[in-house]
């Protein structure tokens, strides 16, 4: 209920008046766009799946490579010292380049590859009946368009550093482990110093 009171001087008198409203469908309408905000399942940024919808997408690819006996891949991707990009060109920019990251990634990929949001700078694109060859392959021409393109009004270079794991060659088990494993394999990349892709 919604309770407005006021006094009001009536005749010399004073006198409050009070308002009661019933808002239930009020708070009912509230309560089911926090609802839809929390099952989002878009990055509003870049407009890119996000990890929850990586999460739900990676299961039910999972599932599917299983029973038909397919490989499936994913690719971690992450941008090498995107802090400097924000050191140097303000926040801002970096928003953008994100942006156009976002673009350049998911025009690369095939239309049955899922490109998400990880976090922030880090992306994760699914392969399905991708085995681990052809992931390399894919993340050696990602790479290769990422250093040619220049992103945002300033031609900023990127590099970007690359995890790779595939089921069931990588003797995978579970969506987690193949997660995991992929950013294992990231951190690795990073730990070489970068601009590398990791198996
Ligand atoms: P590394 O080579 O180890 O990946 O270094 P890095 O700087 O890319 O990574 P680090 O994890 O140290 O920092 C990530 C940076 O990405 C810091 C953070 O401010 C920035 N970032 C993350 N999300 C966003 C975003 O949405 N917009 C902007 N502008 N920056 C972001
Ligand atoms: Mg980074």
């Amino acid at each position: 209920i919604y309770i407005s009171a006021s006094i009001l001087e009536i005749g010399g008198r004073k006198v409050v008046q009070g308002i009661f409203r019933d808002i239930s469908e009020l708070k009912r309408i509230e309560r089911e766009k926090k609802e839809a905000e929390a099952l989002a399942l878009i990055d509003p940024h870049t407009q890119l799946y996000n990890y929850r919808y990586l999460q739900r997408r990676l299961h039910s690819e999972f599932e599917l490579a299983k029973r038909r006996a397919t490989p499936l891949s994913i690719l971690m991707v992450d941008i090498d010292y995107f802090k400097s990009v924000n050191d140097t060109y303000g926040h801002e920019y970096g928003d953008v380049v994100l942006q156009e990251f976002a673009i350049v990634l998911q025009h690369a990929s095939r239309g049955i590859d899922v490109v998400t949001r990880f976090e922030g700078e880090g992306f994760a694109i699914i392969l399905p009946d991708t085995e681990g060859k052809g992931a390399l392959t894919f993340a050696d021409r990602i790479q290769r368009i990422i250093k040619k393109h220049r992103f945002g009004a300033n031609k900023v270079k990127l590099r970007i550093s690359i995890g790779i794991c595939s089921y069931p060659e990588d003797g995978i088990a579970t969506v987690d482990h193949l997660l995991t494993n992929a950013d294992k394999c990231v951190r690795f990349a990073k730990d070489q110093g970068g601009d590398t892709i990791s198996v």
